[in-house]
């Protein structure tokens, strides 16, 4: 399995989450999928998004019905890219990938997991 995301969809959701500090900035990434590979094409934000400096949520059902959101994103105000406890939970039920920026959101701050929380490759194009 291969994950593919434009660079400027990256570096959206990147200035968002620079936007946010210190609080938490969450998003989802709109794609396609095809045999097995994944290509994340543009930043989705969702709307009424909450966040305080240690969580984020969003009501799903506010996204545009187009929306595929195959990957989530969400960036930590802290030096740690690794998903929370509560990350692991939302991980497992929602989105097939999952983004974590941390501070100071540069593109080598940003890490890709699976929906068990296991790291994924991703490159950039
Ligand atoms: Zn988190």
């Amino acid at each position: 399995m291969v994950i593919r995301i434009r660079k400027r969809a990256l570096l959206s959701a990147l200035q968002g989450a620079r936007e946010t500090h210190p609080r938490e900035f969450i998003a989802l990434f709109d794609g396609e999928e095809n045999n097995g590979e994944t290509m994340l094409t543009d930043l989705v934000i969702p709307p009424l998004a909450q966040s305080t400096g240690r969580s984020a949520s969003y009501v799903p059902w506010f996204l545009p019905a187009t929306s595929t959101g195959l990957a989530s994103f969400h960036s930590h105000p802290s030096a740690s890219n690794k998903p929370s406890r509560g990350d692991l939970l939302h991980f497992g039920k929602t989105q097939r990938w999952h983004f974590i920026a941390r501070y100071p959101y540069r593109v080598e701050d940003v890490a890709a997991y699976d929906s068990q929380g296991e790291k994924a490759g991703f490159e950039i194009v």
